[in-house]
């Protein structure tokens, strides 16, 4: 296959990786710098704008912080959509909006192009190991075409419905994760004032049933070692609930739980910055709390 590949960030870099092991490869980015030095270490084609990364390709990769990116990166002489070709499908690995998706996905098939929103999970890890959960929206037979790439980067590879639908759910798991952190951190901060230690709260939250991946895995690698990796930035995680809340109101359906952890996460991006990590929204609940969570 020949394949394009828009967006070498913190996910779409280690995504690209694999499928440069398998197809043959050009990748653009807005900063060009990143997308030289992936050509130079593995081999693909450094092409100069969006419209070159399309050209003659079979399947082009977008994976962009949100769908406004995409759609303007899509848009325009030197665009995506200049480029593709009749018949080839973009895949957008954005966790994008629904309705946005399917502007794009109409936007394209008047051209002949196929499109499909196919958000990813599993974190950097799960990227670099090639063992991501990708949710995917399209028609059924744009899944099938796309389905050996996939399985390039994929572990689990799910058709969850059709266009807009893997924007849909990506948007509502990462507000699950959300919640779980801000559960997590008012759960550990009140414990500790309380007089019980984090670790020893977690010795018991993680062998019992209040247990998350959030409190098995992430707070006791990242918030009592005092890591603070940076992995997924917050400010991303604050656009997956945008979205996820964006989407309960036009379902009709009441939303005590996103609705609060969007207010708790807009307060977090603006107190720790764009480039803070998602699970150090935790430090909001040591600041209020006065106390650190360390082992
Ligand atoms: P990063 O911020 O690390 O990278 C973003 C990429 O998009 C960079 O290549 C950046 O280019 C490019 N970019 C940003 N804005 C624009 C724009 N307006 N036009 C063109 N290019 C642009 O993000 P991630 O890689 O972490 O995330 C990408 C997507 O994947 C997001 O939707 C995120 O929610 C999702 N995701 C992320 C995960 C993670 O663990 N990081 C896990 C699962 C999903 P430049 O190099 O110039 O900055």
């Amino acid at each position: 296959m020949r394949i394009g590949f828009a967006g070498l960030g913190a996910i779409g870099g280690p995504i690209a990786v694999h499928l440069a092991r398998h197809h043959e490869v050009a990748v653009w980015n807005r900063t060009a710098e990143r997308a030289a030095a992936f050509a130079l270490e593995r081999g693909g084609i450094h092409a100069p704008t969006p419209r070159a990364v399309a050209e003659g390709r079979d399947i082009v990769f977008t994976c962009l912080p949100n769908s406004p990116d995409v759609e303007q990166v899509v848009a325009g002489p030197d665009g995506l959509e200049a480029g593709l070709a009749r018949g080839a499908v973009l895949v957008d690995l954005t966790s994008g909006i629904p309705a946005a998706s399917r502007r794009i996905a109409a936007r394209l098939a008047a051209r002949g192009v196929g499109f499909a929103d196919a958000p990813v999970s599993g974190g950097i890890k799960g990227a670099e190991a090639g063992a991501l959960t990708i949710m995917v929206g399209s028609d059924p037979a744009t899944f099938e075409r796309i389905r050996p790439v996939l399985e390039t980067f994929g572990k689990r590879i799910v058709h969850v419905g059709p266009v807009g639908a893997g924007d849909a759910l990506k948007a509502v798991h990462n507000a699950l994760i959300a919640v779980n952190i801000f559960a997590i951190g008012e759960a550990l901060t009140t414990l500790a004032k309380a007089g019980v230690a984090p670790r020893t709260a977690l010795e018991v939250i993680n062998n019992a049933n209040g247990r998350s991946f959030v409190s098995e895995q992430l707070v006791p690698e990242r918030v009592l070692t005092g890591a603070w990796p940076r992995t997924f930035r917050l400010a991303l995680l604050d656009k997956d609930v945008d979205i996820a809340r964006a989407l309960t109101d036009e379902q009709g359906v009441e939303s005590p739980m996103i609705s609060t952890v969007s207010r708790l996460l807009h307060e977090a991006r603006a107190e720790l910055g764009e480039e803070a990590d998602h699970v150090e929204a935790i430090r909001l609940h040591e600041r209020h709390a006065g106390v650190e969570l360390r082992g």
